[in-house]
C-alpha cells in the first residue's frame, strides 16, 4: 500500500508522527510517501497545494492527514476542498461513539450514529463572489451528488440498525428539496427505514436525546457543524475521527482543525488521528489490526493516561507510547 502522509499545520506536525509510530508497532507493509500542503507551504511558496501534489495524492492508495489552517484571505484555495474534489471523495463519514472512560457533556454512553456528510457540492461549492458590499457563495445540490451520498448511507444503515435519519433545510432553502426526494427515493429503494430532519431541530434532538440515531445523512456545512457539535457528546474534538471515500480514493483525517491555540505545547490528544487510522485500516480490509487499534486505545483511556482536553496530564508523545507499547506488548504474545 502508498499511504500518502500529510502532516499539515499546528497540531498535525504532533499527531501524525504519533499516528505513524502506532501504524509502525502494527508491522504493517506500507511504502510512505510525505506530502507537505497547507499554510506554512503556502507562506514559504505561495502555494499551499499545487497540481504536483495532487498528482502525488493520486498516486497514492489513500491518504493520513493532520490538519491544516485555513485563514480567511480570499487568495487563499482552501486545501481540504480542492483535495476532495479533485480526488472526488464525495463521502465524509464521521462515526460518533462513546470512548471508555471518558465523559461527554451528557456523561452517557447508550448513543452510537455516524454522520455521512456530502462532501463536495452544498455551500462549500467554492462558487463565489466576493464584493465589498456584497458577497456571495452558491449552494449546488445535484441530482447525482444527492443519490451517491444516500445510495452510501444507505448501504452503511444496513449493516447497522437500518435507519436513516435525513437532515436538511428544505422549508427555507429550496434547494434541499432535490436532497430530501433523493435521498427518501433511494431510502424505499435500498428497504431502509427513513424519516427526516430540519437541521435546527436536528442539533437540539441530538443532544437531547442521541440515542435515537443511527446513519444520519446531509450536506456538506450541515454535516460539518452537526459533527463538530457531536463531539461535545463524545468528550471533544480530540476524539473524533473521520474518512473521506470516493470510488477511487479514500483519505482519513481528525475531524478536528490545526487547533492553533495549543498548536506546539506537546499536548494536543493525538485519538481522533489514531482512530481515524483505525478507520483506514478497515477501508483497507485490516481489520484485526484495526481491532488491534481500537483496543489499545481503549486501554490507554481506561488506564487513565490522557491529554489535558480530558482532564489529564499527559503529553501527546505520552498518549501515543501507551497506545504503542500496548499494541507491541499483544503483538508478542
Ligand atoms: P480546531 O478544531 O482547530 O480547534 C477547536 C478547539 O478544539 C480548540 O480549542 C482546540 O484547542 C481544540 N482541539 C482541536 N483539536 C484538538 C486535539 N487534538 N486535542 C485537544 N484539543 C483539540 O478549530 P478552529 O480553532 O476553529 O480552527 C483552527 C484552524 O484549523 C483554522 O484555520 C481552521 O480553518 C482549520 N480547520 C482545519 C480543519 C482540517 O484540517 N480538517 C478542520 C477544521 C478547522
Amino acid at each position: 500500500m502508498r499511504l500518502a502522509i500529510v502532516e499539515g499545520d499546528g497540531v498535525g506536525k504532533e499527531i501524525i508522527p504519533v499516528a505513524v509510530n502506532v501504524l509502525d508497532a502494527l508491522g504493517i507493509d506500507v511504502e510512505k510517501v510525505p506530502v507537505e500542503l497547507g499554510y506554512g507551504k503556502w507562506e514559504r511558496t505561495g502555494f499551499a497545494i499545487t497540481d504536483e501534489d495532487i498528482e502525488i495524492l493520486k498516486g497514492c492508495d489513500c491518504v493520513l492527514f493532520g490538519a491544516i489552517t485555513t485563514p480567511p484571505d480570499p487568495n487563499y484555495k482552501s486545501v481540504l476542498l480542492t483535495i476532495r474534489k479533485e480526488l472526488d471523495m464525495y463521502a465524509n463519514i464521521r462515526p460518533i461513539r462513546p470512548l471508555p472512560s471518558v465523559k461527554g457533556i451528557l456523561d452517557r454512553s447508550d448513543f452510537n450514529f455516524v454522520i455521512v456528510r456530502e462532501n463536495t457540492e452544498g455551500l462549500y461549492s467554492g462558487i463565489e463572489e466576493i464584493g465589498d458590499e456584497v458577497s456571495t457563495t452558491k449552494r449546488v445540490i445535484s441530482r447525482k451528488g444527492s443519490k451517491r451520498i444516500a445510495e452510501y448511507a444507505c448501504k452503511l444503515a444496513k449493516g447497522r440498525r437500518n435507519e436513516l435519519t435525513i437532515v436538511h433545510k428544505s422549508n427555507v432553502m429550496k434547494s434541499d428539496k432535490l436532497f430530501l426526494d433523493v435521498c427518501r427515493e433511494t431510502a424505499v429503494a435500498n428497504e431502509v427505514n427513513h424519516r427526516d430532519e430540519l437541521v435546527d431541530s436536528m442539533a437540539y434532538k441530538l443532544l437531547i436525546s442521541p440515542e435515537n440515531y443511527d446513519v444520519v445523512v446531509t450536506t456538506n456545512l450541515f454535516g460539518d457543524i452537526l459533527s463538530d457539535m457531536s463531539a461535545a457528546l463524545v468528550g471533544g474534538l480530540g476524539l473524533l475521527p473521520s474518512a473521506n471515500i470516493g470510488e477511487k480514493h479514500a483519505f482519513f483525517e481528525p475531524v478536528h482543525g490545526s487547533a492553533p491555540d495549543i498548536a506546539g505545547k506537546g499536548i494536543a490528544n493525538p485519538i481522533a488521528t489514531i482512530l481515524s487510522l483505525k478507520m483506514l485500516l478497515e477501508w483497507r480490509g485490516d481489520m484485526e489490526a484495526a481491532s488491534l487499534v481500537e483496543e489499545a486505545v481503549d486501554y490507554c483511556l481506561n488506564i487513565g493516561i490522557r491529554t489535558p482536553d480530558l482532564g489529564g496530564s499527559n503529553s501527546t508523545q505520552e498518549v501515543g507510547s501507551a497506545i504503542v507499547d500496548h499494541i507491541r506488548s499483544r503483538l508478542k504474545k
